[in-house]
């Protein structure tokens, strides 16, 4: 990274994450902090806790909602963790496995619950990345720009759809016809299209499995500058259905170069889910006034005139869904398409939300290509447990 993009042309943060919810910020471990709630939805939490160290639940959870239950009592589960999770995923937590877990949710630890209430001690730096880095300009697009640029420019090729891949020849069609034959080929399109483009009818069944949701992406411009409240947060999260967004992103703060004068604007980023069970509202418009309207709700802007820009897309694919069939189909696809010299790999070409952040999306890359060319195990793809254990 540090050879990209220059060692200085980066800004550290220290993590501030938050969730808002019930007209507040609790810090991110929601459980490690809940002497931040108001009385009731306080004690109803950690009474769910207790009740689950008396209980002690033997059976295996049959789904993450179960999961979820079993591991932060029913208090948590119904404050944050149930809603929260759904406004997220944009599935009901029973349809989702829970082995993508690892160390991507804090899970709880009643004595330190319960000592950090008594205490009243924030308990804010768990997780991987409690400390992080970001380019002082351009994004973390730049970080892939500036690696484009160094690749021989004669093998890139941009805006060319693939049409037809033809395993039995080798053989890919591009949208305009031209053909490029390959001994093996690496895929980084989804899954469910690769299996289509092959023409391999018998796995389309394992390919019909694997489900997805859609993210809208705001970005939001804004005039003066952050509420105190705002002024060092990094990140938010949003359980609540009084605003649209999962969560947000205090965009200037990550970069004062994010927007044109950080004496005069700010910015916001928030991301919205989509799926057939949680539709967005049909047209542009009725999305940008709702989204306005949560911002207003969450107090994140005070005024909506304050607006300057709203800047908005949608991705098709946002989130590669660990559905309870998930596994099963990518046993079966996965291994079947290495054997004809087809390696899907990457966010949607894997399909394992686990493994599916830009370094374990890079990191499939690498991993392959040394496996091709010195038969060394791909770890990322085949292992998350592996690569996502703590240090
Ligand atoms: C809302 C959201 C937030 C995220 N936040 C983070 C984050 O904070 N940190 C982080 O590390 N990662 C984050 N990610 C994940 C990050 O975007 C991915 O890790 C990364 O983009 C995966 O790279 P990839 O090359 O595997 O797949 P992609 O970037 O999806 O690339 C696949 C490419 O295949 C192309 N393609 C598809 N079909 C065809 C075809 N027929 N012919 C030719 N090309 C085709 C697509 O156009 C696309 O360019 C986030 C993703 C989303 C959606």
């Amino acid at each position: 990274m540090d050879t990209l993009l220059g060692p200085d042309q980066w800004i550290c943060h220290e993590r501030e994450s938050w969730i808002r919810l019930l007209g507040r910020f609790v810090p991110y471990p929601f459980q490690m902090n809940l002497r931040h709630l108001p009385r009731e939805e306080m004690k109803e939490c950690v009474l769910g806790l207790l009740r689950l160290l008396r209980e002690q639940r033997t059976n295996k959870p049959a789904h993450f909602g179960e999961w979820i239950s079993s591991v932060f009592g029913d208090g948590i589960a119904r404050i944050f963790m149930r809603p929260y999770n759904f406004k997220v995923w944009a599935y009901p937590p029973e349809m989702l496995a829970y082995s993508w877990i690892s160390d991507r949710v804090a899970v709880t630890d009643a004595e330190r619950v319960v000592s950090n209430i008594i205490d009243e001690r924030d308990d804010a730096s768990w997780g991987p990345n409690n400390r992080f880095c970001f380019p002082k300009f351009g994004g973390t697009g730049s970080i892939w720009r500036e690696c484009a640029v160094r690749l021989p420019s004669d093998k890139l090729r941009f805006n060319s759809e693939v049409r037809r891949i033809d395993t039995a020849r080798r053989r890919v069609v591009l949208e305009d016809g031209t053909t490029n034959d390959y001994d093996r080929l690496f895929s980084t399109m989804p899954l469910d299209l690769l299996v289509e483009l092959a023409g391999m009818d018998h796995m389309k069944p394992a390919a019909r499995e694997l489900l997805y949701s859609s993210t809208y992406i705001y970005g939001i411009g804004l005039c003066g500058s952050p509420c105190d409240e705002l002024a060092t947060k990094c990140w938010m999260y949003f359980p609540e259905d009084t605003c649209p967004f999962y969560r947000v992103t205090v965009f200037s703060n990550y970069s004062p170069f994010n927007v044109p004068d950080i004496s005069r604007y700010w910015s916001l980023m928030a991301e919205v889910s989509e799926s057939r069970l949680k539709p967005a509202p049909a047209s542009a418009k009725l999305r940008v006034d709702e989204l306005i309207r949560g911002l207003l709700n969450a107090g994140l802007i005070q005024r909506e005139e304050d607006i300057m820009n709203i800047w908005q897309m949608k991705i098709d694919r946002g989130y590669p869904t660990p559905t309870l069939g998930r596994d099963a189909a990518l046993n079966a696809l996965l291994p079947s398409l290495d054997a004809l010299g087809v390696s899907s790999r990457g966010r949607f070409g894997a399909w394992r939300y686990e493994v599916s952040n830009q370094d374990h999306s890079l990191m499939q890359g690498v991993e392959w290509a040394d496996h091709i060319v010195m038969g060394s195990d791909e770890i990322t793809v085949w292992h998350p447990e592996i690569v996502n254990h703590r240090k």
